[in-house]
């Protein structure tokens, strides 16, 4: 951490209040930010928004912010996909520093308003319509169709000239085995105290159902009882990062009721897709901050190896591994690693007999959208290039992260034919655990 020595403060976000949407009031801030960013520069490598910005900066009449036009800030919103490793790994200038400086929340205004003005791409709607998309496709008849064309060039070079969608972007394939239509199989009962309920998330619902399988395995194995939850819809993080509240809104409102039965029951929320479970720890609580249901919701909700590491402590993990896993180069997804938990990911794997975990805390610039758009998609490569190299490098036979979508995009980018496993799967394979629904 580069930052201040005090903890960072998040400032809610008052979008309720009709100045969140005062262009001029949003300028002045914005100006009085990038100045401040002109400065100190200590974010240019992370990812393209700063470059953008300080190119718009050094290439004005005046050398400084004044020299911008307000349009031309436009691209460096753009650029920003609101992974928070600025303000939670870099800036010296985060709340309670004087200068209150939150880059990502202030690029969430500029989106918040400009998807106000009806500015935003019909692309980026559908893009960020996880469940409705995933709903549509994932049947017997659309499923393989959708999937076949996908990896078909001409069909490919027509949804980049109608939907922008890059031609060398790898696609999540759909399944009409969900892992919701699945629940049952993935259910357990157990005498044991510890209980936990499946987000399932969109992405691993509908395009890899199998670490839903596994993470239920895993923690079978350890006596837990499991539920899959079953009505909820997207966490609202697409949404979010689209600038489209009013949707956030209404996910959080059907999500709330859905997640609080589960944490009055007793159980343990757990997610395996970082980013849903920021969006439950952070954006949301943030974003209604009198909500006092999604304030329990988020003090139950958990990265699996959160979850894992928090049964480690109380002794009651269970460490039968009968498989060893070797060298394991590990991508800590940023969405995960502004949780602040700590490096508990690698500390579960490294249980593991003879096995040891290389970290790289690099992002991967996937973004879920980021790297499928014909626009970005070159950035989201150049920006996923450090991870590539490292893994090219040193031919570990093992690749990691705990989001699939970032650990696919990287193992795609690679000549090393290493396949993106996800960890919880590695947990699964070092129980020696064979059963899986999924292939
Ligand atoms: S939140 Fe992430 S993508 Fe956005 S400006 Fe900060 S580092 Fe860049
Ligand atoms: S966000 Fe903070 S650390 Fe990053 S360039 Fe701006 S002032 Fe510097």
């Amino acid at each position: 951490m580069e930052g201040g020595l005090r903890r960072p403060i998040r400032h809610t976000i008052d979008w309720q209040n009709s100045d969140y949407y005062n262009e001029e009031l949003f300028e002045k801030e914005l100006r009085r930010v990038a100045d401040a960013c002109h400065g100190c520069r200590r974010c240019v490598s992370l990812c393209n928004s700063f470059p953008t910005l300080f190119d718009l900066i050094d290439e004005s009449e005046t050398f400084e912010v004044d020299g911008v036009n307000y349009n031309q800030f436009e691209k460096v919103v753009d650029h920003c996909y609101l992974c928070d490793l600025c303000f939670l790994t870099k800036c010296p200038y985060v709340p309670p520093h004087d200068w209150e400086i939150d880059f990502p929340h202030l690029m969430l205004r500029a989106k918040v308003i400009r998807f106000k003005k009806n500015k935003t791409s019909m692309r980026d709607k559908v893009l960020t319509s996880t469940d409705l998309v995933g709903k549509l496709v994932s049947n017997k008849i659309l499923s393989p169709i959708i999937n076949y064309l996908n990896s078909h060039k001409l069909f490919r070079y027509f949804l980049s000239f109608i939907m922008s969608i890059h031609i060398k972007a790898k696609l999540p394939k759909y399944t009409n085995l969900t892992a919701k239509s699945e629940a049952k199989n993935l259910e357990y009962n157990s005498s044991s105290v510890n209980k936990v309920a499946i987000f399932t998330t969109c992405y691993h619902n509908y395009n890899e159902p199998k670490i839903i399988n596994d993470l239920s395995s895993v923690l079978k194995h350890n006596n837990i009882t499991v539920r899959i939850i079953k009505n909820e819809v997207c966490c609202g993080m697409p949404k979010l990062e689209l600038g489209d509240l009013i949707s956030v809104q209404n996910a959080m409102k059907i999500n709330a009721t859905i997640l609080n039965r589960y944490v009055i029951d007793g159980y343990k929320i757990i997610a395996p897709v970082p980013s849903c479970v920021l969006m439950y720890k952070q954006e949301l609580p943030l974003l209604f901050p009198d909500n006092i249901i999604l304030k329990k919701i988020s003090e139950n909700i958990y990265d699996p190896f959160e979850y894992l590491f928090m049964l480690h402590k109380q002794g009651e993990l269970k460490t039968d591994f009968k498989n060893y896993l070797g060298s394991i180069l590990y991508q800590v997804a940023c969405h995960q690693r502004v949780q602040n938990i700590g490096l508990l990911t690698k500390k579960i794997l490294e249980l593991v007999p003879k096995t040891d975990v290389k970290t790289i805390e690099r992002c991967s610039g996937h973004d879920g959208t980021y790297g499928v758009k014909k626009e970005t998609h070159e950035i989201a490569v150049k920006i996923a290039k450090p991870i590539v190299s490292e893994l090219q490098k040193q031919s570990y036979p093992i690749f990691t992260s705990d989001c699939s979508l970032a650990g696919n995009h990287i193992s795609n980018l690679s000549d090393s034919k290493v396949d993106a496993t996800h960890p919880i799967t590695l947990i699964k394979n070092a129980y020696g655990i064979k059963n899986s629904e999924y292939k």
